[in-house]
C-alpha cells in the first residue's frame, strides 16, 4: 500500500496508512520523529525524499541518495520519489521584491492585515524530467508569490527548503509530503484548478506537516486550512475574493446532503470534499466575527506555538479564544460538530 508504479519510476504516497508497507514504524500521526532515508537507484535515475540531500555516492552503475529530515515528521509524510528527474531551482525573480504591485494590492484590500513578517527567501526547487522542464517552470511561475503570501498570512515557512516533484505521468491527485509536494504532469496548467492545487499542497507545509493532527478525526485542521489558503491565493492573485469563493462553496454545500460532522467524519469520509470546504468556511466564520487583525494574529500564533508538534481541535479553540476574545467553541461547534449547515457568515 502506498507505492505507485509510474511509466518510468515509482512514488510512495503513504497517507493515511501506507507507511508500514515500506518501513517499520508505529504508524500513528502523533508519533513524529526525525528520519534518515537512503535509497539506491540505477544510473540515470534521481531519488527524492524528505529533508536535505546529505550524501550522494556512486558505485559502478548505481547511485545512493541519502536524505535527512531533522524536523519531526509523521510516518505518513515520509516519501520516496524515483524517476528520470533533474533538479532545477525555481526562479524567484521579481517576487523577491517586497513592494510588488500584488503585495500592495493585497494590503489595500485588507487581505492580510495581520502581523507582517518579512518575506523569507525559501529555497524552492522542482524535480522534473528534461522533457517537462519548461512546462514545470510555467506552471510553477507563481509559486514564490504563493510562498510569500502564505508567510505573511501564516507565519514563517516551517522548513529549510521546498521541492516540488513533477511525475512524468498523469496523477489522479497531487499530494503533500514533508518538505515536498508531488504533482502529476496534468497539474501544471495556468488555470485555477491547477493553481489552486499548487497553493493547497504548499499550505500543507504549515497545516498538516509542521502542525500535524494528533488523531485523524481532526483532518479538518489540515484540509480546511489548506482549502482556505486556496481562497486567500485566489484573492491575492486577482481572482475571486475569499468572500466570493466562500459563498460559492457554501451555496454548493447548501444544496447537498447535510449528514456529515466534519469535526469527526469517520475513516470512510475523512477526505470527503465537505471536510475541505466546510472546514474552510468554519475559518471564514471565525474571521468574519473577529476581523482580519485578530484572525491573522491567531494563525501566526497557532503555527508558531505549535510548530513541529501535534495538535487537536480543542487546542485550536483555546488558541482562538485567546487571540480573538470570542467564545470560539460556541462559534465553531455548529460548523464542526453538527450536520446542518449554518447560515453563511456575513460581517
Ligand atoms: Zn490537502
Amino acid at each position: 500500500m502506498g507505492w505507485e508504479e509510474l511509466t518510468d519510476g515509482v512514488l510512495v504516497a503513504g497517507q493515511p496508512n501506507g507507511a508500514p508497507s515500506w518501513f517499520p514504524c508505529n504508524d500513528h500521526p502523533r508519533h513524529k520523529s526525525a528520519f534518515r532515508i537512503s535509497i539506491t537507484t540505477d544510473d540515470n535515475y534521481r531519488a527524492v525524499s524528505n529533508g536535505r540531500l546529505v550524501a550522494r555516492t556512486r558505485k559502478s552503475s548505481r547511485e545512493t541518495w541519502t536524505y535527512e529530515q531533522h524536523e519531526p515528521m509523521a510516518t505518513y509524510l515520509a516519501t520516496v520519489q524515483i524517476g528520470r528527474y533533474t533538479l532545477m531551482p525555481l526562479a524567484a525573480g521579481a517576487a523577491e521584491d517586497t513592494h510588488t504591485a500584488a503585495h500592495a494590492a493585497g494590503d489595500a484590500a485588507g487581505v492580510m492585515a495581520g502581523p507582517t513578517t518579512a518575506p523569507t527567501a525559501v529555497p524552492q526547487r522542482v524535480a522534473v524530467s528534461a522533457e517537462l522542464a519548461s512546462r514545470a517552470r510555467e506552471g510553477l511561475a507563481r509559486q514564490n508569490d504563493m510562498m510569500r503570501t502564505f508567510v505573511r498570512c501564516f507565519g514563517p515557512y516551517p522548513f529549510p527548503e521546498y521541492t516540488v516533484v513533477v511525475a512524468d505521468d498523469d496523477l489522479e491527485i497531487p499530494l503533500e509530503a514533508q518538505t515536498l509536494s508531488i504533482l502529476g504532469r496534468n497539474h501544471l496548467g495556468q488555470e485555477w484548478d491547477s493553481q489552486r492545487l499548487i497553493a493547497h499542497e504548499l499550505a500543507h507545509q504549515w497545516f498538516g506537516n509542521s502542525l500535524t493532527l494528533a488523531s485523524w478525526q481532526d483532518i479538518w485542521l489540515h484540509e480546511g486550512f489548506a482549502c482556505y489558503a486556496e481562497w486567500i491565493w485566489s484573492e491575492e492573485s486577482g481572482g475571486p475574493t475569499v468572500e466570493e469563493r466562500a459563498y460559492a462553496a457554501w451555496r454548493k454545500l447548501s444544496t447537498g446532503a447535510q449528514d456529515l460532522m466534519i469535526g469527526d467524519p469517520g475513516p470512510e469520509l475523512m477526505f470527503d470534499d465537505r471536510v475541505y470546504k466546510r472546514g474552510a468556511l468554519a475559518l471564514h466564520a471565525l474571521r468574519v466575527r473577529c476581523g482580519d487583525v485578530a484572525f491573522f494574529a491567531l494563525l501566526h500564533q497557532w503555527t508558531q506555538a505549535n510548530a513541529h508538534s501535534s495538535v487537536c481541535t480543542a487546542d485550536f479553540i483555546l488558541a482562538a479564544d485567546h487571540a480573538t476574545g470570542l467564545d470560539s467553541e460556541q462559534l465553531l461547534h455548529p460548523w464542526l460538530l453538527e450536520e446542518k449547515l449554518p447560515e453563511f457568515p456575513r460581517a
